[in-house]
């Protein structure tokens, strides 16, 4: 089996298999837009069969291209590209429906016109599946859409003459198509309220889990080739009172949106600063670095510079053991503001490294022009490595760049020997992922000389 289809397959399993990381409300949209996806080619294929038995080859066509466009965004939905198939899958049904409601089904006095009631459900979709995104496109969409069925709705005229279905079909079509666009509706426009309600609930909660203090940090052991530990990765938890251990991929998202990110992003620098003071007056952890990561929008904040040399102030360790972990997207607006701010603070000897290195931005300028000191493997590259021909390039192609540029490199996500001595080949010297250990609270840190000694004498090459 060729390794893009092994590797789709792996990935649309872990999609619909509960999987362990992942946003709540975005497990349920992804399976939304898999069930779309699927929902687009088994109708094309229904209604293309239907019309190919009357010979009405235009629409089959048409339904083609639905069964392409279905099966194009299934895959971008298995490859998680969440908004290469969004756009994939509006803008064909988009250009689908309006083709339709114009070419085949213009009003005449035997039935009016009914294909163009789904751009209505189409547009309320629109606001459920780009509500994370620019609001430029979530409106562009919702209002393209809103735009098509007014001027459909309010014009008479057959637009292209010629092409219209035979009054037998369009009879009973145009009270199924009724039926079908306005159930559609107020299911979704169910969904947006119930969504909306969840949202808010759990936005409440967060801000009770910040006076409560139920946020702890865990932390993830980064190692040497020799599996000497080299410090951690801070990794955020949320001890909820009645759903247990929550992940951060379950909420920080809804944090950057709501702004909570900012001071729940503050207390981990207070935590991870206390931290590290902790360390420093301990003799076999006093050389370990802790990496906080920041988020975007915290990092935007005027006040964050100010704030966090106030931290360094008041804790007695080297600044030069916080490494603050920045991810490429976060470099793409206001390069200018992120360099004065990385510039002052390393100015400090605080360090920053590029986190999820890789699946970003593509322009590499900034590399040169920003104070970087390390760049992290995405561990999704570290995951196929020894499988892909292109994620083993990439991870290659990282090594090579931070040694040209003298960054250090950190691959994470490492959970095997294999994967381990495959990168320690290519010249990787600094490693993290379950291999070594997980995340693990405060207390776990104890057992990390043990478990790595125990554990380099098994590692090949080391
Ligand atoms: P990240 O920064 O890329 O962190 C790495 C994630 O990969 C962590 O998930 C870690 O537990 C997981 N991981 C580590 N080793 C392995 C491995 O060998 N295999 C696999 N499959 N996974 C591994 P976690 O803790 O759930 O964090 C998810 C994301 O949440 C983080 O991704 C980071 O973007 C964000 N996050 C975590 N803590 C904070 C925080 O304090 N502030 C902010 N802004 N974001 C945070
Ligand atoms: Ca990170
Ligand atoms: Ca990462």
């Amino acid at each position: 089996m060729p390794y893009t289809a092994a590797r789709l397959i792996r990935q649309l399993r872990r999609l619909w298999v509960a999987p362990e990381l992942g946003l709540l409300y975005h497990r349920r949209e992804r399976r939304v837009r898999l069930l779309t996806s699927a929902m687009m080619m088994f109708m094309g294929v229904v209604w293309g069969l239907f019309f190919a038995s009357k010979g009405l080859w235009l629409v089959v066509a048409m339904d083609g291209a639905l069964f392409t466009f279905g099966l194009i965004s299934l895959a971008l939905t298995g490859l998680n590209r969440r908004q290469a198939a969004n756009l994939v899958i509006f803008g064909s049904l988009l250009v689908i429906v309006i083709g339709n409601a114009v070419l085949l089904d213009p009003p005449n006095a035997m039935a009016p016109r009914s294909t163009h009631l789904y751009l209505l459900a189409l547009g309320v979709a629109a606001l459920v599946a780009f509500r994370d995104d620019d609001p430029r496109l979530r409106y562009g969409v919702a209002l393209s859409c809103l735009g098509a069925f007014v001027v459909l709705a309010a014009t008479t005229a057959d637009l292209v003459p010629g092409y219209a279905l035979p009054d037998d079909i369009r009879v009973p079509g145009t009270w199924l198509q009724t039926l079908a666009a306005t159930t559609m509706l107020i299911l979704l426009v169910h969904v947006l309220l119930t969504d909306a309600t969840e949202r808010s609930e759990l936005e409440a909660e967060l801000v009770q889990a910040l006076v409560l203090h139920q946020f702890e940090l865990h932390y993830q052991p980064q190692v040497d080739a020799q599996g000497q530990v080299l410090g951690a990765e801070a990794l955020l938890r949320w001890q909820h009172p009645t759903r247990g251990l929550v992940m951060p991929g379950q909420f920080i998202d809804l944090a950057e949106q709501s702004g909570l990110i900012v001071p729940m992003g503050q207390w981990v620098l207070e935590t991870a600063c206390a931290q590290l003071q902790a360390w420093a007056q301990h003799p076999v952890r006093s050389h370990w670095c802790l990496a906080v990561n920041i988020s975007q929008r915290q990092f935007r904040q005027p006040e964050f510079v100010p704030k966090l040399l106030e931290l360094l102030q008041h804790h007695r360790f080297s600044p030069s053991r916080l490494e603050l972990e920045l991810t490429e997207t976060m470099l793409v607006e206001d390069l200018d503001d992120i360099k004065l701010k990385m510039l002052t603070l390393a100015a400090c000897g605080v360090t920053f490294s590029l986190d999820d290195f890789g699946t970003g931005y593509s322009s590499l300028s900034y590399l040169k022009r920003l104070p970087l000191n390390k760049l992290k493997i995405d561990q999704s590259f570290v995951a196929d490595v020894l499988t892909e021909p292109n994620s083993a390039a990439i991870v290659r192609m990282v090594l090579a760049l931070g040694s040209s540029m003298n960054l250090q490199v950190i691959a994470e996500g490492v959970e095997t020997p294999e994967q381990r001595a495959f990168l320690l080949d290519n010249g990787c010297q600094q490693f993290q992922g379950y291999l070594f250990s997980r995340a693990v609270p405060v207390e776990g840190v104890e057992g990390w000389g043990w478990v790595n000694s125990a554990l380099s004498s098994n590692i090949p090459n080391a």
